[in-house]
């Protein structure tokens, strides 16, 4: 007798549904995803017991007539495709018809759907695949599907599923990806019978974004102004710098309205935020790649949660310049508007200021004073909370008049960068805030006070990013200086890097090498970047050369100068240990505060970090 035989259709649907259907959470992704492509404006999903039990999604669909419902249950029975090439170019969330039959192969499944102009709709009930009933209904138009007892009869995987709020909040995070993913179409969201999210129709992305996610993570976003080019747009909202997150679940990726992952994207938002994110950390994105369908393979992945790109590097490249565009402009509004020569950050003319008409000695002496001219807001955004409703605008006492404060002296000429408008045309005074420095903490914390609470600033990272940006600016202007070799060097390289190093010699120059090819894989080098002290140059080269090269071939000047950068950087920063005087601590926090970037080291690592009061009241039991 054969070994071999053919699986009854209902194992075999067990088996692909295994595939399909993981959790729950994926009913409701394949299930919203076919109300999305039915053209729905109105989506109302309801679970109970973590998905568990029930699953129901409703909508107001095109719907389906009696012989289509009874085909949407057929294993590869789809309507969105007809032939191999329609899949080279798909522009619907389904395709492989197989979603319906997997689902009611494992539940006891519910359909009951009717056309928009039909007089009547059908109902199909089917339990383990086995269809027991076929019946008119008088439900509204649209398709409601019923989804009860998943896994009820596959026992190996409703033993993996996990308690009812774990799924319950992977089904929460599905259906906030699908909200936000489409704005156009309402969505209501319930759990054991409460509203857990209501989403009208008709919405924006940024409603969408400040409905499902907050407007204090919406505040923190910039957005960006699309630039369509080769084929590709990409708009959506990215995270500020210094935003980020240690998972990847707030990086939130579209590709043709389908929310995916991608690594390909991963590695252009990781180039495009480069210094501004910190190793380990991942950008809060809510990125949407529109593209010809025949760009993009979607047929890749089982749960369809993965793309290929069929040019990966145009699509990494566009992301990165995306991100970078839109970091600088946001970077380049903030400058105009803060950045300011050394006079903006002195106290004010005491002829300008109104008399004081309390003659109470202010509680703060004038030489405490310290006012650093930022945007409270932007600072707050990286912070762990805000308060921002409940401080008043303008915190700290203004200094006494006549008493010169420390920075009526005129601060070094390295303050004023080149480009830098010397007076900022729209600097609203109001948002101007004032730190009281405190003092020193293990030689390494500055502890300051403002109206929101404790600020700590990490004074080595605070002059890694201080010297990193003299060094850029430096490099982008004049080129960084050259410190001359009293001995020549001659440096033997493997091929590879000999040509790496002679194509990118001219970068190399303005960062300050200079070096000579010298034939035979050898460079003969004269001179090395100021800032670059080593012992011994041609270790350091050759490590550097490693590094550098194993970075993307696509990489511009600028950002592997900045790389040469912040990976020398930090060797000459302050130290830890370094213990500062007050004067030289003021120095630092100021040049910290004009630099493009001040809330992270070169390293995305933050250079300040706000305790504020509401947390303090609630580690001191004060507040629940
Ligand atoms: P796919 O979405 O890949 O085509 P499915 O098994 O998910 O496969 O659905 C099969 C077919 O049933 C779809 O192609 C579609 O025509 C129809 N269908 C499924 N859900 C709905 C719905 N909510 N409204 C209207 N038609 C639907
Ligand atoms: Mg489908």
């Amino acid at each position: 007798m054969g070994r071999i035989a053919l699986l009854p259709d209902e194992v075999a649907s067990q088996v692909a549904a295994g595939e399909v259907i993981e959790r729950p959470a994926s009913v409701v992704k394949e299930l919203v995803e076919n109300s999305v492509d039915a053209g729905a404006g109105r989506i109302e999903v309801s679970i109970a017991r973590g998905g568990a039990s029930v699953i129901r999604v409703v909508d107001d669909g095109i719907g389906m007539d009696r012989d289509d419902a009874l085909l949407s249950l057929e294993r590869h029975a789809t309507s969105k495709i007809r032939t191999g090439q329609d899949l080279a170019r798909i522009q619907t969330l389904g395709f492989r018809g197989e979603a319906l039959p997997s689902i009611a192969s494992i539940s006891r499944f519910r359909l009951s759907t009717r056309p928009r102009d039909a007089l009547e709709g059908t109902e199909i009930l089917v339990n383990g695949g086995k269809i027991e009933s076929v019946k008119a209904s008088g439900e509204a138009p649209g398709t409601q599907i019923e989804v009860r007892s998943l896994f009820y009869n596959l026992p190996a995987r409703r033993k993996f599923l996990r308690s009812e709020n774990t799924e319950a909040s992977h089904i929460q995070h599905q259906l906030s990806l699908q909200a936000i993913g489409h704005p156009n179409v309402g969505f209501v969201s319930i759990r054991d019978q409460r509203i857990v999210f209501q989403a009208p129709p008709a919405g924006t992305l940024a409603e969408r974004i400040q409905d499902l996610r907050g407007s204090e993570l919406f505040e923190q976003l910039l957005e960006i102004q699309p630039e369509p080019a080769d084929g590709i747009t990409i708009s959506g909202f990215v995270a500020r710098p210094g935003v980020s997150r240690s998972t990847k679940v707030e990086q939130i990726l579209f590709v043709n309205g389908r929310a995916v992952e991608n690594v390909t994207v991963q590695h252009g938002l990781r180039e495009g935020y480069h210094t501004a994110l910190m190793k380990g950390q991942y950008p809060v994105t809510f990125l949407f790649l529109e593209m010809d369908p025949e760009a993009v393979d979607v047929n890749v992945h089982p749960a369809k949660r993965e793309v290929r790109f069929r040019e990966p590097d145009a699509i990494r490249n566009a992301v990165a310049e995306t991100i970078r565009r839109t970091l600088e402009t946001d970077r380049r509004r903030w400058s105009q508007a803060f950045h300011k020569p050394a006079s903006a950050t002195r106290a004010p003319d005491p002829a300008q200021r109104a008399p004081l008409t309390d003659s109470a000695p202010p509680l703060i002496p004038p030489s405490e004073q310290f006012a650093l001219r930022r945007d409270w807001a932007e600072f707050n955004s990286l912070g762990t909370r805000s308060r921002a409703s409940d401080v008043p605008e303008q915190i700290g006492v203004p200094p006494a008049s006549g008493v010169p404060g420390p920075f009526d002296a005129p601060l070094p000429p390295d303050f004023n960068q080149p480009g830098v408008p010397a007076e900022a045309p729209n600097f609203h005074p109001k948002s101007t805030h004032e730190f009281k420095i405190l003092g020193v903490l293990g030689k390494l914390y500055i502890l300051m006070e403002n109206g929101e609470g404790l600020v700590l600033v990490d004074q080595h990272a605070a002059h890694e990013r201080i010297l990193f940006e003299k060094l850029r600016h430096q490099m982008e202007s004049e080129g960084v200086p050259t410190q001359r070799l009293l001995i020549p060097l001659t440096v033997n390289v493997a091929p590879k890097d000999y040509d790496w190093i002679t194509t990118n010699a001219p970068t190399l120059e303005r960062m300050g090498f200079a070096m000579e090819p010298f034939g035979n894989s050898t460079l003969k080098i004269d001179g090395i970047p100021q800032f670059f002290r080593t012992e011994d140059p041609s270790v350091a080269i050759r490590q550097l050369v490693d590094e550098l090269r194993s970075m993307t071939t696509t990489t511009s000047r600028l950002r592997m100068g900045e790389d040469v950068i912040a990976k020398t950087v930090c060797r000459h920063a302050i130290k830890a240990n370094d213990d500062l005087r007050r004067p030289e601590v003021e120095k630092l926090l100021n040049d910290l505060m004009s630099c493009d970037l001040p809330y992270c080291c070169p390293h995305g690592r933050p250079t300040m970090i706000q305790i504020g009061y509401g947390e303090l009241e609630k580690k001191f039991g004060r507040k629940v």
